[in-house]
């Protein structure tokens, strides 16, 4: 289950990587489906039959842009969701199938000093249970970016305990 919803197909001809004609930064591939599911019902009409990638700019406000530079590309406002890696105000969603935000980890971090997202999510993969092609907006999954904020609120609590013993 875990290969198949991770699993980064490459059947087409396009390259697996392009570079985002705003910020420059090169982006994955995203497959039609995923951007079906995920912009507002009114942009759907507009996606091109050219490939199109996902930037994961934090500061880059574009989401897909296409391979085919003359095709339309699609920015945060056109989304039904908040793309999590380009937000830095809650809620920043990581886990769109299970709905778990950065706030829920932090919070969890602070009370227990420790985090169960990761092993909650892999679970929930491992079970079936997850849908990231068509509810997280990169179309992967999202164990990578439970894991960086995880890693980021040990972070910031070892810096507060190690402020409070001074
Ligand atoms: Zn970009």
């Amino acid at each position: 289950m875990m290969e198949a919803c991770c699993a980064v197909s490459e059947t087409r001809t396009t390259p697996s990587a392009h570079v985002c004609p705003l910020c420059g930064h090169r982006a994955k591939k995203v497959e039609r489906l995923t951007m079906e599911h995920l912009l507002l019902p009114g942009t759907i009409p507009q996606i091109a039959n050219t490939q199109y990638y996902f930037c994961e700019t934090p500061t880059c406000p574009v989401v897909y842009f296409p391979y085919d530079a003359s095709a339309a590309m699609f920015q945060k406002m056109n989304l039904r969701v908040r793309v999590g890696v380009k937000e830095a105000e809650d809620p920043v969603p990581l886990c769109y199938c299970f709905g778990i935000t950065r706030k829920d980890v932090w919070d969890e971090i602070e009370q227990t000093g420790k985090s169960t997202a990761v092993n909650r999510v892999k679970g929930e993969v491992q079970a079936g249970n997850c849908a990231c092609e068509v509810k997280n907006p990169s179309g992967k999954c999202c164990l990578g970016n439970v894991t960086r904020a995880v890693q980021e609120g040990m972070k910031m609590i070892r810096s507060l305990s190690e402020g409070a013993n001074c």
